[in-house]
């Protein structure tokens, strides 16, 4: 392959400054190996600007303190800044109400909370819950966990060979008994984008209510929860640029409000004495004990810079990257890209005929290339696909073509090892 060639594709990605962005973001320009950094590891963690990374130092200099019950300065300030990022997050996603903004740990925290605060509250024997094929385990396990514990039904629907959701069969297995809905809105193991807005009509129109796994939409895609009309919509922060141990669970205020708790302790009681507890009303009811408040604040500060960049450009550049590394990697007889679907984003999942992914990914780690391998805690892919593992580059705005280049140079380098 003639890698000058391919360098051309995507010549007209100028949406973003992405040379000014890179230097917002320290770590890029590491060092690895002896070669320069590029990462493509983003769809695991992504990497934190400046900005976020001066806003948790701040925090910890200046503001550090308990919040909500302190009547003194300090505790106020870090109050403040704690609700403002609810505020931050709750313009992020469109949401009616900041009461409806839950700080959670992360995605997998969220879901857990829906599954044992709704589930157990509202699903029975015999009602079904509802995923897809391409989930992620922790948009597995924790239904699989309500289903031990009340006699529900998991159902999954499945995916074409391109990894799109068959809508036909999804609706199949939509009925009376279907309680609830949960769906990835961008899988991390294949980049399928789901189409979510159909998914939630199809779902209201049975009566059931729709969890929306955000994990990976949220730092590519525009998501408006109210447009969307999701029940529930789960994201973490360290995916989206900000600190790890936050994340959130947006909830209808209605249905958040008749839920009961998720875990007890502090900050989510109204009054407690040991013949009667009470309880705080929403967001707190669901944030016992003290939060990562640090994390909460770096997240707002991670959601304003994503939008001083704005969502549309992000996308816009990385569906232009994403073609381009499509084309280059397509390029090697030798690569089969896992995931073909027609709405993609950020995620090339792939294999090389008989090199082990995990070779592939140690081969580029000489490089200084930084990619994921393994079965990307979608297991049930893996099998469908009769593959153990792929090796995944998952792209954000800071990288470029010139990385998708080397990964190119390294993926000869691959071959010529195995050859
Ligand atoms: N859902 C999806 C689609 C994910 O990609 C991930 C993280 N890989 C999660 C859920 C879980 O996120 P976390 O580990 O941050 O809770």
């Amino acid at each position: 392959m003639n890698i000058g060639e391919t360098a051309e594709l995507g010549s007209h990605v100028q949406t973003l400054d992405v040379e000014r962005i890179r230097a917002d973001f320290p770590i890029l320009s590491q060092q690895v190996r002896g070669k320069p950094l590029a990462y493509f590891d983003n769809a695991a963690t992504s990497q934190k600007p400046q900005v976020v990374i001066d806003v948790l130092s701040q925090y910890y200099q200046r503001q550090n303190a308990n919040i909500h019950r302190g009547v003194h300065w300090l505790s106020q300030l870090a109050t403040e800044a704690y609700e403002r990022s609810r505020a931050v997050v709750q313009h992020f996603l469109n949401a009616r109400e900041s009461r409806e903004i839950i700080f959670v740990r992360g995605a997998t925290e969220g879901i857990n909370l829906v599954a044992q605060s709704y589930g157990r509250d509202k699903i029975q024997s015999g009602d079904e819950i509802l995923i897809t094929s391409m989930e992620h385990h922790s948009n597995i396990v924790p239904w699989q966990i309500l289903c031990e514990q009340t006699g529900a039904v998991l159902r999954v629907a499945p995916m074409n060979s391109a990894g799109e959701l068959i809508l036909s069969e999804y609706r199949a297995l939509l009925g009376p008994k279907t309680k609830l809905v949960a769906v990835t809105h961008l899988s991390n193991a294949l980049g399928t984008i789901n189409p979510v807005h159909q998914i939630i009509d199809e779902a209201h129109s049975v009566g059931a209510l729709v969890l929306v796994d955000g994990a990976q939409s949220v730092p590519h895609l525009h998501v408006d929860v109210q447009e969307l009309d999701a029940d529930f919509f789960v994201f973490s922060g360290h995916k989206i640029f900000g600190p790890t141990g936050i994340g959130i669970l947006y909830g209808k205020g209605e249905i958040l409000e008749a839920m009961p708790p998720y875990q007890g302790g502090g900050e989510m009681i109204s009054s407690v004495s040991f013949t009667k507890t009470t309880y705080n009303t929403i967001p707190f009811r669901f944030e016992a004990g003290t939060p990562n408040i640090a994390g909460a604040i770096g997240l707002g500060a991670a959601i304003e810079y994503v939008n001083s960049l704005g969502i549309e450009k992000i996308a816009e550049y990385e569906s232009e990257l994403l073609a381009f590394g499509t084309d280059v990697l397509t390029q090697f007889p030798e690569v089969r890209i896992i995931g073909t679907a027609a709405k993609k984003a950020s995620v090339i999942s792939f294999v090389v005929d008989n090199v082990h992914p995990h070779d592939v990914g140690t081969i580029l780690d000489q490089e200084g290339i930084a990619i994921r391998t393994g079965h990307h805690c979608a297991e049930p892919v893996m099998d469908f696909y009769d593959i153990p593992a792929t090796a995944r580059v998952s792209l954000a705005f800071y990288n470029t073509e010139d990385e998708i280049n080397r990964l190119a140079l390294g993926i000869e380098k691959v071959l010529k090892v195995f050859s």
